[in-house]
């Protein structure tokens, strides 16, 4: 009795020194104010200038082309308002045109050493004036601060800020000191293609790049639940995804006399067991861990004080988290969810054959294969058929502590001192996992603040970016292709 004592003492102590620990570690990391104020500027002026020009891309409503079509005429109009608002790129850049894609290189005073890329897309999603816009979605309105459009944010803002920065750079005389591309396709919105022609010319040509900048991350405001800071989401690592047709067949019939298990019912079950326990392992893989602690310092004491220290909460947070933030969740584990069904005809047909169609995202640690085996295993229970349609693992994983990936996070800091920076698991897609095969490094990050709203409004209504942050856009890339060394 006396020896239980003394260990339960001792466990209740140690407990005891792990918080106290934890709490002080919580206190000593938070983040200080920034005390420096930021490297680049802009005047009233050059932000009119930019919605302007921004609006002008807006306002050519490129649809996406499908894969393999010439190119189509309304990426042709975009091509000329961009060759009216960026003479400088188009006089003194080697443009290659892949059906629309494009290719710009501008020369550099060492061809030896490894060329940058700034890449993006021209395309859009569809949108219709269905009285749900404020403003018509291929108006470029530029009103409240903001320029407004199908578009405006994605990604017609980062192709503009991208190209804007080289335009002025151009301008002031400025010679990049490597070869330096703008490139952008036409398709990326319906996986077209159009990256993987533009990676294939490079490849002809052996180029290797020391680091390609896209789309994906940004500057964001509420990326976890408690967060109000601004934090520059680098993406460094893409999950995958793929579509699974799920089949279940049976007898058919009239609906007046029916048998027990029909395709419905057991596509049913499966769809809620699967709903209730997702059978994919949580895993605090190394990039989630880093995002974590990195985000640490700029969140609410209790938030804080679990992601501050990983290493004694981590399977509180990974039990905790996902239940209140399914962006959390995704972080963590492989998702699945259920999309589209069909079954019989008619109300009153009971289905020989019916489906339900999922789309998964395989999270790092789990490749493809081993999801679908998985599932397979599950759905076999329910004599269920599954079926691959298409997919993807995960991309590969830039190193958040390269060398040009220090270099990106240096020049943020300075264009935005005070922000959190940190590397970001994306849960998303876009074209830059095409350029792994000719770059270490796929950073897709547009250094441009976007609001809650704005982000949320991404292939939906009310489109739209500030002009403000379009400005700081311009001025930060601006600031990377120049003190590039
Ligand atoms: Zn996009």
């Amino acid at each position: 009795m006396k020896y239980f004592l003394f260990a339960l003492v001792g466990i209740i102590a140690l407990l005891l020194i792990l918080l106290l620990t934890a709490i002080i570690r919580a206190l000593l990391i938070k983040a200080k104010p920034a005390d420096k104020k930021s490297a680049v500027s802009f005047t009233a002026d050059e932000e009119k200038l930019y919605a302007e020009k921004l609006s002008a891309m807006v306002k050519v409503p490129t649809v996406s082309a499908q894969r393999g079509e010439p190119c189509p005429e309304r990426f042709r109009q975009l091509h000329a308002v961009m060759k009216e608002i960026f003479p400088r790129i188009f006089e003194a850049g080697e443009i290659t045109d892949i059906d629309g894609n494009l290719i710009v290189k501008i020369k550099g005073a060492d061809p030896s050493k490894k060329p940058i890329l700034f890449m993006g897309h021209q395309d859009v999603v569809p949108a219709t004036d269905d009285g749900a816009w404020k403003y018509p979605p291929f108006s470029g309105e530029i009103a409240d601060g903001r320029v407004h459009g199908r578009g405006a944010f994605d990604c017609k803002s980062t192709v503009f800020a991208e190209w804007q920065a080289v335009e002025e750079l151009l301008s002031e005389g400025f010679k990049p000191g490597q070869d330096l591309y703008l490139t952008s396709s036409v398709n990326e919105e319906n996986s077209g293609g159009g990256a993987e022609r533009i990676v294939e010319w490079f490849k002809e040509r052996g180029i290797r790049l020391a680091f390609v900048m896209d789309e994906g991350g940004a500057i964001v405001n509420g990326l976890l639940p408690g967060m109000n800071t601004w934090v520059a989401a680098a993406g460094v690592v893409e999950k995958g995804s793929a579509h699974i047709r799920f089949t279940a067949k049976g007898k058919g019939g009239h609906s007046s006399t029916p048998p027990k298990n029909t395709p419905i019912a057991r596509l049913s079950a499966f769809v809620c067991e699967i709903e209730k326990k997702n059978p994919f392992k949580k895993q605090f893989t190394p990039v989630v861990t880093e995002m974590f602690t990195r985000l640490a310092p700029y969140l609410s004491f209790p938030l804080r004080l679990l992601l501050g220290n990983l290493w004694l909460f981590k399977p509180i947070v990974g039990f905790a988290m996902p239940k209140f933030s399914p962006m959390a969740n995704a972080f963590l584990t492989t998702t699945v969810v259920f999309t589209m069904s069909g079954g019989s005809e008619a109300a009153n047909v009971i289905p020989s054959e019916a489906y339900v169609v999922a789309n998964i995202r395989p999270a790092i640690q789990q490749d493809l294969d081993s999801c679908l085996a998985v599932l397979k295993k599950i759905a076999a229970k329910y004599d269920i058929e599954t079926e691959l349609i298409i997919g993807n693992s995960a991309s590969g994983i830039t190193d958040s502590h390269s060398a040009e990936m220090k270099y990106i996070e240096e020049c943020v800091n300075a264009c935005y001192p005070g922000y959190c920076f940190t590397p970001y698991y994306m849960t998303g897609g876009t074209d830059c996992r095409k350029y792994e095969s000719v770059s270490d490094n796929c950073i897709r990050l547009c250094p441009m603040r976007v609001h809650p709203d704005q982000m949320a409004a991404m292939h939906g209504a009310n489109e739209s970016i500030s002009t403000d942050a379009v400005a700081e856009g311009v001025k930060c890339y601006k600031y990377i292709i120049k003190n590039y060394k």
